[in-house]
């Protein structure tokens, strides 16, 4: 691959399309020439069929039955689809594939939490974890190998961005779990799946067919606004009723704040809205959070309040990691309540105890303070739970399983910050 240079723009590392000589229109490449239908639409899929040789007609019923054969009933193999002709199926096989990320390493947690290393079909790794709670399942889903951000408290923040995830290599994390996890719709299923709207109920119970995996989260490595169209394609083949039949209720793009993305991000794609807020004073947002230095906090929670489909039933959520005497006094949580307020917000805050990771330049908050911090906000009638850190013992925050593998030095972690910081101006 051609390295590729960050261009400096003042105040903040803008994202870098990396040149994929390989990629041709989305479709994720393999050496065998044969094409990856993983990631495609239906309008897509038909278009290759006619290409390689069908008339019109007969590649737009193909592409239906397929469409439905991969993305509805999480088929992997042509054999299966029985509503095609036996001597259909081998044509099929000769020209495309029914891709899925290839797993490297996958932990299963004390906790229940499961975290799988994976690996794209031209060799680099990424993650995806599955959270299991009383009341739903939440799988975090990457979009990006690293990240051009450095979010200081984040391990992923101390990789460099490698590449976006095409939107097979996205969509590919929820067809993976859904495989672990057992949960296609089984014959006779099918239409309840497509119905998932109706029979979940709306504080984000199990889906009434019993699935484990109820909700998505765009919060693993990478910012899903700097990839924005390939986020987008895949979360249509999520929310699709004939694809994954996921309701937009229940996914949630987190953003660490690229405030030019996410109108269209609300008009695109409508799921809920999640924050990487963290801080709420400009100095120690611009340390913990840098692309505060080119979007402010002002201008980051007025994109919010413009954040069309906000409302009470769908709060934006804004994430608040606790850092020992950085960002969490009491006059910081009164800050927070001042903002939330000032900008009108339907919001909710999660507070998450800081999961330290060798080499980390914070420590967590104490209990005391946690719990002092999110009394004021909650005193104010804002939600402000504190997320329950789970499967710390496989290490399930973003970007420690890849890590693990390469173990950064202390110095090496400077070096790199440094080298980012500069890109910063
Ligand atoms: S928090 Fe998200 S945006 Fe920030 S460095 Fe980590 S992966 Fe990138």
């Amino acid at each position: 691959m051609t390295a590729t240079k960050l261009m400096p723009i003042p105040g903040h590392i803008d994202p870098v399309p990396v040149p994929r000589p390989d990629l041709v229109e989305g479709i994720t490449p393999r050496e065998d020439g044969r094409v990856d239908l993983i990631g495609l639409p239906k309008k897509r899929i038909a278009e290759l069929f006619e290409t390689a040789g069908l008339d019109a007609k007969a590649a737009k019923l193909r592409a239906k039955q397929v469409f439905h054969w991969l993305y509805h009933r999480g088929v992997t193999d042509f054999e299966a689809m029985t509503d095609i002709a036996k001597t259909m199926r081998p044509w099929l096989a000769e020209r495309f594939v029914i891709g899925r990320p290839e797993i490297v390493e996958a932990q299963h947690s004390s906790d229940g939490t499961r975290k799988w290393l994976l690996r794209t079909a031209d060799g680099h790794d990424f993650e995806m974890v599955f959270i299991p709670d009383a009341d739903r399942g939440t799988l975090c889903v990457s979009s990006q190998v690293g990240c051009t951000l450095n979010c200081r408290f984040c391990h992923t923040g101390t990789m460099r961005l490698v590449r976006n995830l095409t939107a097979g290599e996205i969509v590919g994390q929820v067809m993976l779990a859904r495989d672990s996890l057992g949960e296609w719709p089984k014959s006779g299923q099918a239409d309840l799946a497509a119905l998932d709207d109706d029979l979940v109920d709306e504080d984000g119970g199990y889906s009434a067919d019993g699935r484990l995996l109820t909700n998505i989260v765009m919060m693993g490595m990478g910012e899903p606004l700097y990839n924005f169209d390939n986020v987008r394609d895949a979360l249509k083949l999520v929310m699709d009723g004939d694809g994954l039949a996921l309701s937009k209720r229940r996914i949630t793009l987190s953003t660490s704040g690229v405030v030019p993305k996410m109108e269209r991000c609300a008009e695109e794609i409508g799921v809920n809205l999640a924050v990487s807020l963290h801080a709420v004073t400009k100095d120690v947002r611009d340390e913990i959070v840098p692309i505060n230095k080119k979007y402010g906090i002002e201008e980051l929670l007025q994109a919010c309040a413009d954040y069309k489909g906000a409302s009470n039933a769908r709060r934006i959520t804004f994430e608040y990691v606790m850092l020992k005497d950085k960002n969490d006094s009491d006059e910081d949580a009164r800050e927070l309540v001042r903002l939330i307020k000032h900008y009108k917000l339907p919001a909710k805050v999660n507070l998450i105890p800081f999961n330290p990771w060798p080499g980390a330049p914070y420590e967590c908050s104490t209990p005391e303070r946690v719990k002092a911090f999110s009394n004021i906000v909650f005193e104010a009638g804002i939600s402000a739970p504190v997320r329950t850190p789970r499967g710390r013992d496989i290490d399930a925050a973003c970007g420690q399983l890849k890590t693990a593998a390469e173990k950064k030095s202390r110095a090496e972690l400077e070096r790199l910050y440094a080298e980012k910081e500069k890109a910063l101006g």
